[in-house]
């Protein structure tokens, strides 16, 4: 070597599993399953292929399955209206903003999209970054430091908890949905911080369920802490008009401190906000590393965004029969004796199966009639409560409905 030491010599004790990708544990896990599922003969359930839209049904293989997969709750992503916004602005501006927002990447279709979304919640203003996962990641990770305090639902999605991770703060998890055992915890630990801040989501992916927002709001006025609410599956879904969870229990946007939202299901786009009083926005807009260190949001994103938030606001039908639809499925498979554990009937249905293994082996058999529906399996879960997650689009039909639950019925474990 050019330092005339021989490296291997040197690091002799160091283990090889140190050294090589294919040691790791996560990856040696992953192997398991690939080989446990060949064995059973259940193919693999994950990076299917879907060849075009995936909506009510979708394309997977050159055959049509009805689709339980995909977040496009009213059926705006594949929407001719959307896909012309999208078309429109990639002739206007190219398809990338090619910096930061910033310095050169600000295009009038991010602040009018902003503004739409600061409207829909009734706040100050509102702020678009590239990725909700990120999202979560640079507000909470920047906003919040060692002095302070996070303290979240055990149900929070991943992204806010790296982000709560990054930031540095104390982390504390309460029960789920449970505003007494909150308000417990922050009569014990409020004093020792600074800054508190308490994280929900409007819809609860896994579960299908939703908090008691006006019994958590008062939790965080009692203790003088910030509310934020991940609205990632509650916007256009919940509510008469589909404006959320605030819609929903009727409260006034500026009694959460931040709302949070991904533009990738519902609005039929990709990216997240973060919509509040415009302290919170402009704060972001120039020190959040995850916006100010990162290009802005290409035009072909923002634009057909825009137009399918115009739209969830224009056409509020699509919302009440995306709520029908849920109410529907979720009624019948209780009546076939389904475990849809708190499945509350709003767009998400949980169908427990009892094991990992049952849950990828009803996957499988729905999938063999036609029908694609993604399997949750331990760790994302408990192994116990296992299951299938069934995404409701308001174009399904009753009879799809009727078709599946049928289909789980012949196959129940
Ligand atoms: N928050 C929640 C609650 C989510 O479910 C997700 C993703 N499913 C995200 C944030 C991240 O959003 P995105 O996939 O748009 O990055």
């Amino acid at each position: 070597s050019p330092s005339g030491l021989n490296p291997l010599a040197k690091h002799a004790d160091i283990p090889e599993a140190w050294c090589r990708f294919d040691q790791q544990a996560g990856y040696k896990q992953i192997q398991l399953i690939y080989k446990g599922s060949t064995q059973l003969g259940v193919g693999n359930p994950f990076f299917r292929l879907h060849e075009g839209v995936a909506g009510a049904t979708t394309q997977i293989g050159g055959q049509t399955y009805i689709n339980y997969a995909s977040y496009n709750y009213l059926g705006l992503s594949g929407d001719p209206r959307v896909s012309q916004a999208a078309k429109d602005a990639v002739d206007q501006y190219g398809t990338s903003v090619s910096a930061s927002r910033l310095v050169s990447g600000e295009r009038p279709v991010h602040r009018q999209l902003e503004t739409a979304i600061a409207q829909t919640y009734g706040v100050d203003d509102a702020v678009v970054m590239v990725s909700g996962h990120a999202t979560n990641v640079t507000t909470i990770g920047y906003l919040f430091g060692t002095n302070d305090l996070i303290v979240h639902d055990e149900l929070i999605h991943n992204s806010s908890l790296i982000g709560a991770q990054l930031s540095g703060a104390k982390r504390l998890s309460f029960p789920h949905n449970d505003y007494a055992a909150l308000d417990r915890l922050l009569q014990e630990n409020r004093r020792q911080y600074e800054r508190v801040l308490i994280i929900l989501e409007g819809l609860y992916s896994m579960d299908g369920d939703y908090p008691d927002l006006p019994e958590f709001i008062a939790v965080k006025c009692k203790h003088k802490a910030f509310l934020m609410v991940d609205e990632a599956h509650s916007l256009g879904v919940m509510g008469n008009s589909g404006l959320g969870i605030r819609d929903h229990f009727g409260i006034d946007g500026k009694e959460v401190d931040i709302w949070m939202g991904t533009l990738s299901k519902t609005l039929a786009g990709c990216g997240g906000f973060i919509a509040g009083e415009s302290a919170l926005v402009e704060h972001l807009k120039f020190l959040a590393p995850g916006f100010l260190y990162s290009v802005g949001m290409p035009a072909q994103v923002a634009a057909p965004t825009l137009a399918a938030l115009h739209i969830l606001k224009q056409e509020p039908e699509r919302v009440r029969r995306l709520q029908q639809l849920s109410a529907y499925f979720l009624a019948q498979a209780q009546r076939l004796g389904m475990d849809t554990g708190q499945s509350q009937g709003i767009a998400i249905i949980a169908a427990l199966t009892g094991s990992s293994l049952s849950a990828v082996r009803m996957s499988e058999a729905l999938f063999q009639k036609g029908i694609n529906v993604q399997p949750i399996l331990y760790p994302a879960v408990s192994e116990k409560s296992a299951r299938l997650r069934f995404f409701i689009s308001c174009e399904h039909t009753e009879a799809q409905i009727d078709q599946t639950l049928q289909a789980y019925r012949e196959e129940m474990p």
